[in-house]
């Protein structure tokens, strides 16, 4: 039996604030929220990230946080919302149970955005080159 704080949601041994609840998925209230609204969508199914995930339980996840996500949207009156999951550690990844958030945004939250930095063209080609050999 794998120690993981989100199976034991899914299994309601520990308390969440969970407002959806499926056959293959729940979504609940981050308890550290980065926004008003942030939300988690779970599969579950534990798997440790989106890498090492099936496609059927991905197709389950992602359906259900496009429903989700307009539902959130409107009920925090978001002018966006990003939807994000993070993949090992140096991602940022802190609880290895996939999840996915949902971030409401407002045009004046504040929240900074990844920085963006110049690239050579001639790096890009090269990179996108051999993505496409290990694919
Ligand atoms: P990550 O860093 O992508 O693994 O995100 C883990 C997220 O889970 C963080 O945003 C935490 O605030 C959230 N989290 C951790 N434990 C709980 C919990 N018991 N209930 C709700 N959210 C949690
Ligand atoms: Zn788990």
């Amino acid at each position: 039996m794998i120690d993981c704080i989100f199976c034991k949601i899914i299994n309601h041994e520990i308390p969440a604030d969970i407002f959806y609840e499926d056959e293959n998925v729940i979504a609940m209230m981050d308890i550290k929220p980065v926004s008003r609204g942030h939300v988690l969508v779970i599969p579950k199914k534990h798997s440790n990230d989106l890498l090492t995930t099936d496609d059927v339980t991905l197709h389950h996840v992602i359906t259900k946080i496009k429903e989700i996500a307009i539902a959130l949207t409107k009920t925090v009156n978001a002018q966006g919302i990003n939807i994000s999951t993070n993949n090992g550690a140096a991602a940022g990844q802190a609880v290895f149970h996939l999840h996915f958030h949902l971030i409401p945004r407002f045009s004046s939250d504040g929240l900074v955005s990844w920085p963006h930095h110049d690239s050579e063209p001639k790096t890009r080609a090269q990179l996108a080159e051999e993505i496409k050999k290990n694919l």
